[in-house]
């Protein structure tokens, strides 16, 4: 028998710990009421969605109805959908202000198991191109590539791109004009790289219709303004969930306590990045999957004031539509003051994911 070697090589306090003991304290504050069940779900097993590859055999959409998935964006699949799911839409139909339009550019589908089923996905399969079938992610960091509404002909700037699902996602529009993918680290931009050669047939990965660079976000401002339709700044921040899960690489380890602290100051600057990229005219989505305000609120709140010292009036869009849209999939936090945020709940085990758009006026 083998004696592991404890004493030498674990911490005292592991990161995954303390991150639990910071959440206690600013979590429970900020959710009150709701924290208790957050706090289960983020210790339980996340829920995956399956983002539907267009570019590859079209069958595997069969095959995953047949496993009794349900594409939570299309409409088609709301006929199939429980019948307490369509209790809390018509519930939520009935409080509240009538529902607004909310129109989706998409040709993204993601299939999710239904509420409650925590089924887990089979790893997807090469097709006879050698493409995958599904890419598996949090089904609803979608959300911000749903609300950046893509349109035919667009400029995209994806400020923080790596490792890829939310690039991927805005490639299956099949609507860009140009895709331009950023992230500061060399090594996830690899694996960024990797990921659109496992989805992407060649030719939709030239140069006159996709860049993929490693610069640091915060200058993209200087570099390339007054250029892009729409902007996804889909910043670094806490990793709420994995920093629960995952002693290796945690931003709560006693190393990383500077770069954890200097978090809210880096999504300023991208966001602010972001801005500036974007065309007069131009949207914005600001994401985390961070349930932190200080990482979701304040940094909006912060960028739209500075935006404003440099002469860029922004104006905040109602999310509620989107919101509407998908009550019956994600739980989101009911009374956030700014933006969007879906909250980890048992039954629906996705998130957290905050997200906030802007649209630059001038
Ligand atoms: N959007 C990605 C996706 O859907 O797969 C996830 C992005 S992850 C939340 C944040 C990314 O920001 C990391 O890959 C990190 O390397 C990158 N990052 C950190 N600092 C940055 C900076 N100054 N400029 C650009 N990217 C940065």
């Amino acid at each position: 028998r083998v004696k592991a070697k404890w004493a030498a090589s674990h911490p005292k306090h592991p990161p995954t710990q303390l991150a639990l003991q910071h959440f206690d304290k600013t979590l429970s504050a900020q959710l009150g009421r709701l924290w208790p069940s957050v706090r289960v779900a983020l210790l339980t097993e996340k829920k995956y969605g399956a983002l539907l590859n267009n570019f590859s055999d079209p069958s595997v959409l069969k095959d995953l109805r047949e496993q009794g998935c349900i594409d939570f964006i299309s409409r088609e699949d709301e006929e199939t959908t429980s019948e307490e799911e369509h209790a809390d839409v018509s519930q939520s139909k009935a409080d509240d202000q009538p529902s607004l339009p909310f129109q989706l550019s998409t040709n993204i589908s993601c299939l999710v198991f239904p509420r409650g089923d925590v089924t887990r996905f089979r790893p997807a399969r090469p097709d006879t191109c050698g493409l995958l079938g599904y890419y598996l992610m949090d089904a609803a960091s979608l959300l911000p590539c749903l609300a950046l509404n893509v349109q035919e002909g667009h400029m995209v700037l994806d400020l923080c791109a790596a490792p890829g699902g939310k690039s991927l996602a805005l490639l299956q529009t099949q609507c860009v004009r140009f895709l331009c993918l950023n992230d500061s680290s060399v090594s996830r931009t690899l694996r960024l790289k990797k990921v659109l050669h496992s989805y992407v047939p060649t030719e939709l990965l030239s140069k006159e219709k996709l860049r993929v660079t490693s610069f640091d976000g915060t200058n993209w401002g200087e570099i390339e303004n007054n250029t892009f339709d729409r902007v996804l700044v889909d910043v670094p921040c806490t990793t709420d969930r994995h920093s629960l899960e995952e002693d290796d690489n945690n931003i709560f380890s006693k190393s990383r306590v500077g770069e954890r602290r200097g978090l809210p100051k880096l999504q300023v600057e991208l966001l602010l990045a972001g801005i500036e990229a974007a065309v007069p005219g131009g949207e914005i989505v600001y994401s985390t999957c961070s349930l932190s305000q200080s990482q979701n609120q304040c940094v909006v709140e912060q960028a739209v004031h500075i935006a404003q010292e440099h002469g860029i009036q922004l104006q905040v869009v109602d999310l509620r539509p989107l919101r509407k849209r998908f009550e019956n999939i994600f739980h989101f936090d009911p009374d956030l003051p700014l933006g969007e945020m879906v909250i980890p709940h048992l039954a629906a085990n996705f998130g957290p994911i905050y997200m906030c758009k802007l649209k630059r006026l001038v």
